[in-house]
């Protein structure tokens, strides 16, 4: 049986991968900073993976999580994700997205060089290029954030020079009812939700013609998987090929909430609904990501199964049963059926 330690478990891509390499047979190991209120993404799997604690900041408490789990491949997914918070806590997201995994590097080299190691790398780090990019693509990221995974992308190909199978995945945005909910598409389906229960308060959000390439993360945790089967170390792109603005993904979600028979009570338009802050507009705002991956289709035999629309129909879906959870919980009937 093989034993995976994926390092950021109790995320969006950390909880889909834990469940797809335990249906692939495999003993799951989980690195985990504290009991996360994120944690309920693992309860489904939760009795059937191991936890190991730490951080990946103290190099001390990886090594020790690494002999635990002697795994035979690493899923380095935990960091610091968000691009905003990046520029307000630039040295620390250093210290995290490429620390962390130059400690694990280390620790693999010294003690069991045959683990195999994958990396998040990200889209972040193409920064503003014209049309599709694949793994040839020119890299000039425009944050800290997008800075730092590239030079954790140039230390996995270091060491893939020094012997080690060491990929970095780039992964362009990838979505989910799991992603967390300072991401523009959790921000404004769980805005949608709140708003089809009643509350007005308007949303606000900043550039809306910023386009990503959004795809579903259960889809793109078999693309790390296979990265890491392969005869040869290499990195790969990983994106559905079409890009969106976030008008779109707003539209889309209109369009979700009526077929979900929401139109009474949905926004009548984006106008009555959208307030733009200028506190969410961003430096170096990044204007279009699309990705060409060729080369996993190809060689991992990689495909989404997830299009733009049924993921936007999923993540209302999942946001609306959320919110009638909660109100009902919060109506006065269930306050007093519960005493
Ligand atoms: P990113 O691509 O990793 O930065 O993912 P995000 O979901 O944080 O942002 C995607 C795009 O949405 C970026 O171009 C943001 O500038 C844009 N955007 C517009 N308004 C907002 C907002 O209120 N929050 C976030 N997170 N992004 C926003």
């Amino acid at each position: 049986m093989k034993r995976a330690l994926i390092t950021g478990i109790s995320g969006q891509d950390g909880s889909y991968l834990a469940e797809y390499l335990l249906g692939l047979g495999y003993e799951v190991w989980g690195f985990v900073r504290r009991e996360a209120e994120t944690m309920r993404w693992l309860e489904p799997v939760h009795h059937r993976i191991e936890l190991v604690y730490g951080d990946l900041r103290d190099g001390e408490s990886l090594a020790v999580g690494f002999q635990k789990a002697w795994p035979d491949e690493i899923y380095n997914l935990a960091g610091q994700v968000f691009v905003p918070t990046s520029w307000d806590f630039p040295a620390e997201t250093f210290d995290i997205n490429v620390g962390g995994l130059s400690r694990l590097l280390q620790i693999i080299e010294r003690t069991k060089r045959d683990t195999r190691l994958y990396q998040a790398s990200s889209s972040e780090m193409v920064g503003n290029w014209d049309g599709p990019c694949n793994e040839q693509t020119p890299l000039q990221p425009t944050s800290p954030y997008g800075i730092s995974k590239l030079a954790a992308h140039r230390l996995v190909e270091v060491y893939q020079a020094r012997g080690l199978f060491a990929v970095g995945g780039i992964l362009f945005n990838h979505e989910s009812p799991r992603r967390g909910p300072e991401m523009v598409t959790r921000k404004i389906t769980r805005a949608a939700a709140w708003w089809v229960m009643g509350d007005r308060t308007k949303l606000k959000l900043g550039m809306l013609e910023a386009r990503r390439d959004w795809g579903f993360a259960g889809d793109y945790v078999r693309a790390m998987h296979a990265m890491l089967q392969q005869p040869v170390p290499k990195n790969y792109v990983v994106g559905t090929g079409v890009s969106h603005s976030v008008k779109d993904f707003l539209e889309e979600v209109l369009v979700a909430l009526k077929e979900l028979g929401y139109g009474e009570s949905a926004p009548k338009s984006i106008e009555e609904w959208v307030e733009i802050d200028p506190h969410f507009l961003r430096p170096g705002e990044i204007h279009d990501l699309q990705a060409d991956a060729t080369l996993a289709r190809n060689e991992l035999g990689w495909q989404p199964t997830v299009d733009f629309k049924g993921l936007v129909r999923m993540m209302v879906e999942a946001d609306l049963a959320g919110g009638r959870e909660r109100h009902a919980a919060s109506t006065p009937q269930a306050t007093s059926n519960r005493a």
